[in-house]
């Protein structure tokens, strides 16, 4: 997924840099700038986090596990602390509001990660970053 002429990060600096969101092009730009809200296309080197028509679904999917996990850790959690009377319209306030919180605010990085997933399994192609972009040349933004 190197430009060309320069060394490919590894997968693992790809999957950090998409979980902190940052592109995971360049890991430079945070594309996470505030709470909920994603920048589409890096500043520095022009990579777009939607690679292709479609590619939103990823994002939607991954969202949609960490949604229904962190539900599920609720209720387990929520379940073994007050057996033997599980207090079930309390307990599901609270699932029902933590649910929709990670929904929020994992938004954004579900999108700048399945970005990084991506382009671990498809290499990028020519023309999906700014020709003029070095991964060599350190900017500070
Ligand atoms: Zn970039």
């Amino acid at each position: 997924m190197a430009a060309p002429g320069h060394e490919a990060p590894s997968r693992a600096t790809i999957f950090l840099r998409g979980i902190t969101g940052r592109c995971a092009v360049c890991g430079k730009t945070r594309l996470t700038p505030k709470w909920v809200s994603v920048k589409f296309r890096c500043d520095r080197c022009d990579f777009s986090i939607e690679r292709h028509e479609g590619h939103f679904v990823g994002a939607v999917g991954m969202n949609t596990i960490v949604t229904f996990g962190s539900i599920l850790i609720t209720v387990i959690i929520g379940a073994a602390l007050t057996a033997p009377e599980i207090p079930a319209v309390e307990l599901s306030i609270i699932t029902v509001a933590v649910g929709l919180l990670v929904s929020v605010v994992f938004f954004p990085i579900s999108k700048t990660l399945w970005s990084a997933i991506d382009l671990m399994m498809v290499d990028l192609e020519p023309g999906e970053v700014d020709p003029r972009y070095d991964p060599n040349v350190t900017l500070d933004n």
